[in-house]
């Protein structure tokens, strides 16, 4: 009927006894001439990540190597005792003194540490002795224009810092506590095997052609998915649920608070949106496991596995600032090309399959220990206030 139309209203002599219609099959076809200009862009990036894209080596986590060279380049010229000092307070010291794993009483989030130790005591037989910051809490310390320097380690950071990223404690335990997963997102191991199994369960033609999210307010930059969800809910279902921070229906951008989504459930829906929340989101890991496609919005927050994923091969890149009609074009652009869509879906499950596995954490963290291990200018000193970790 719109062909028709348009043939109608391009016949100059017509239009004035179809105005109505013809200005709103031209809005309508100025649309999709904008929509294919647009399709054109997602297209080509798709071609150029192709062609420029090398798969790593599967071997030995050698595809996430390149970052912990890239994160102590800044320390090549060693780090000294002064240099620890300097920022200790940004963390929870620990010491690796002949095998064996001691540690500063306090620390900030017990599971947090305990998700963390869990990585390094399996470790201990290979690691030379050594002592390191470990910084718990979600954000970064050490900011690369003001305040201290100095070798700090945190799970999550941004270009602005010089942090040295460690696999997060959530690999094991300490995530956040949600009604779902009251005990903390944690146990990727078993996470890992639930939802393949899951993915492999519900074929790709099974999937709800819609857009899927499910969290809290935790940054803004989810609330543009959330408003498009709310107007044209056929296109997406991203709605807010309720945190500890939670107090009204304002902190859910004014609804009542959602229910909450468990992972396995993500994977009923063909195209599942990441976004950063405070610092890097640990649902990103998980939903790249559903074999749906993902959409992974802002590429400013790391956790150290992220450089391995590329974009438009193992996700869909977009852009922090990415309006409600952006999103909306690049959901149409999936939804008009499932095969894509499918393609981009299977890489990225593929990629977190073979390359995240819970060898590859701890074949991280060895590396990363080792050769911070090499940086150290001088021999740790036991200190008698610490507790031994067993
Ligand atoms: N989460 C979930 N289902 C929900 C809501 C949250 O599985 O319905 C998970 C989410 O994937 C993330 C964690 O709970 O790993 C915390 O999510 P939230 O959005 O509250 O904060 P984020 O850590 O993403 O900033």
């Amino acid at each position: 009927a719109n062909y028709l139309l348009t043939v109608i209203c391009n016949d100059q002599s017509c239009i004035a006894d179809n105005k109505s219609d013809c200005n709103k099959v031209e809005r309508e076809n100025k649309y999709s001439r904008e929509l294919n200009e647009k399709f054109k862009d997602y297209f080509d990036n798709i071609r150029k990540a192709k062609e420029s894209y090398q798969p790593c080596d599967k071997s030995k986590c050698s595809c996430h190597s390149n970052v912990i060279h890239e994160d102590l380049k800044r320390f090549k010229d060693g780090i000294s005792k002064e240099l620890v000092q300097n920022i200790k307070s940004k963390g929870t010291k620990y010491q690796i003194i002949n095998h064996k794993l001691y540690r500063d009483p306090e620390c900030m989030f017990p599971a947090r540490c305990s998700g963390i130790e869990h990585f390094i005591l399996e470790l201990l037989p290979d690691l030379p002795n050594m002592e390191f910051v470990v910084n718990t809490r979600d954000w970064p310390q050490i900011h690369k224009q003001y305040g201290a320097f100095g070798p700090v380690f945190s799970f999550s950071k941004s270009n602005d810092y010089y942090d040295i990223m460690y696999p997060a404690w959530a690999f094991w335990e300490g995530g956040p506590a949600i009604e779902l997963y009251p005990k903390g997102i944690g146990r990727w191991d078993i996470h890992r095997k639930q939802l393949s199994k899951i993915a492999d369960e519900i074929s790709w033609e099974k999937k709800m052609g819609k857009a899927l999210f499910r969290g809290s307010r935790t940054s803004p930059e989810r609330d543009p998915l959330v408003l498009l969800s709310r107007e044209e809910p056929d296109l997406a279902d991203a709605q807010y649920t309720k945190n500890q921070a939670w107090k009204t229906d304002a902190d859910t951008l004014h609804a009542p608070p959602a229910s909450e989504i468990s992972f396995g459930e993500h994977c009923k829906y063909k195209y599942l949106f990441n976004f950063r929340g405070v610092a890097a989101s640990f649902r990103f890991k998980h939903i790249l496991l559903c074999k749906s496609l993902v959409f992974h919005v802002g590429n400013e927050w790391l956790e150290f596995f992220y450089p391995a994923l590329k974009p438009w091969i193992h996700y869909i890149p977009v852009d922090a600032k990415a309006t409600k009609q952006e999103i909306r074009e690049l959901i149409e652009f999936v939804k008009n090309n499932d095969d894509i869509a499918r393609e981009i879906a299977e890489n990225g499950y593929q990629m977190i399959w073979d390359n995240l596995k819970m060898k590859d954490v701890s074949c991280y963290w060895k590396k990363l220990l080792k050769q911070y291990a090499k940086l150290l200018k001088y021999e740790p000193v036991m200190d008698e206030n610490f507790i031994e970790i067993k």
